[in-house]
């Protein structure tokens, strides 16, 4: 019997993966999504989303994630919950294998996303959103008027401790080198601003709490000396790691683990495209990844007219 094939199939159901099966079944393309847990992707970490508009309250991750699966499969969109484990994508028809069997699509959408690096501490993964937060411009509006410390020394860490030195009372920033890694132009307006402190040649050992942060107890590499530094929010901002492990081999990915594709969201391989977090791009959050969705959706449709 011959086997069936999918117009598109999404790999990973946070909201660049079910905006495109949204355009996509809308465009009337027999679309599979497959996630590996549960919909909505990172989102579902976070309990206040203010900046994805239409939600005049904001709106929790899990219910936006809810709501766009619902959204996709009104239009027929299906979703398979598994964990796919390899690929095939070379072939005009791809293939996908997961862990309750393979699958093959005429176009593949990767949307597999991008997880912030944790620091492994202990009790880290249960105070995240009590206290311990991966993205200011997500969770810095929670700590006005309050005292935080952000973890880590390049681009993320420097953007991060400057959006909350305008709104925090205090910003406490630790890193492990004495110097940043930062781009020069995040250099003097750190320097310069009167509440930001830094902890240079330091690392957090632990992360100190009753309900909720309250403090991390850090120590100087150079002198071993241990302190207990009160703060009630802690940022850990030390980079993101994408889930491209799989496309290793196949498709084009940057030194920094991305799968490289512009605007198009095209990837090196034809028929193969990136969306959201999992793609080279500037802005990481729940708008530009949708708007990835929308875009794939297009040029999928194109490429599928085009390889009848
Ligand atoms: C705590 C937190 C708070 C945030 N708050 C905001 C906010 O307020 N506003 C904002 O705009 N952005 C926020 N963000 C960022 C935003 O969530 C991301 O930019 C967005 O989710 C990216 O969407 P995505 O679909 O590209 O990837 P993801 O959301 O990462 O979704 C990827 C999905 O793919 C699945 N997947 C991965 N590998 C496989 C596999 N092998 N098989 C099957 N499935 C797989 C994952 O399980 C996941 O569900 C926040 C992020 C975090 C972590």
């Amino acid at each position: 019997m011959e086997r069936h094939c999918y117009d598109v199939i999404v790999i990973g159901g946070g909201p660049a993966g079910y905006t495109t099966a949204l355009y996509t079944t809308r465009a009337g393309l027999d679309t599979l999504v497959i996630e590996k847990f549960s919909a909505g992707g990172q989102m579902t970490q976070t309990s206040q989303i203010d900046n994805y508009p239409g939600f005049d309250e904001g709106v929790d991750g899990f219910t936006l994630g809810f709501k766009m699966q619902n959204g996709a499969e009104r239009f027929g969109a299906e979703t398979l919950q598994a964990e796919v484990l390899s690929v095939k994508l070379n072939a005009p028809v791809k293939e996908i294998e997961t862990s309750v069997g393979s699958f093959l699509a005429k176009a593949v959408v990767v949307a597999t996303g991008a997880e912030h690096r944790h620091l492994g501490l202990p009790d880290e993964e249960a105070l995240i959103g009590k206290g311990v937060g991966y993205c200011a411009a997500c969770d810095g509006m929670f700590y006005r008027d309050k005292t935080v410390a952000v973890v880590g020394g390049g681009n993320s860490a420097a953007a991060d401790a400057l959006l909350l030195s305008k709104i925090c009372k205090k910003v406490i920033l630790i890193h492990r080198r004495d110097t940043l890694r930062a781009t020069q132009v995040y250099h003097r307006p750190l320097m310069q601003a009167e509440n930001v402190e830094f902890l240079w040649n330091s690392s957090v050992k632990e992360i100190l709490f009753e309900e909720t942060v309250c403090g991390v107890r850090v120590a100087n590499k150079l002198t071993g000396e241990e302190t207990e530094i009160p703060c009630d929010g802690l940022f850990i901002s030390i980079g993101r790691a994408p889930e491209t492990a799989l496309f290793q081999g196949q498709l084009a990915i940057d030194e920094n683990g991305y799968i490289i594709a512009d605007e198009s969201t095209r990837t090196n391989i034809p028929g193969v495209f990136a969306v959201g977090d999992v793609r080279t791009k500037a802005v990481r959050q729940i708008v530009t990844a949708v708007a990835d969705g929308a875009t794939a959706s297009h040029f999928a449709e194109e490429y599928l007219a085009n390889h009848k």
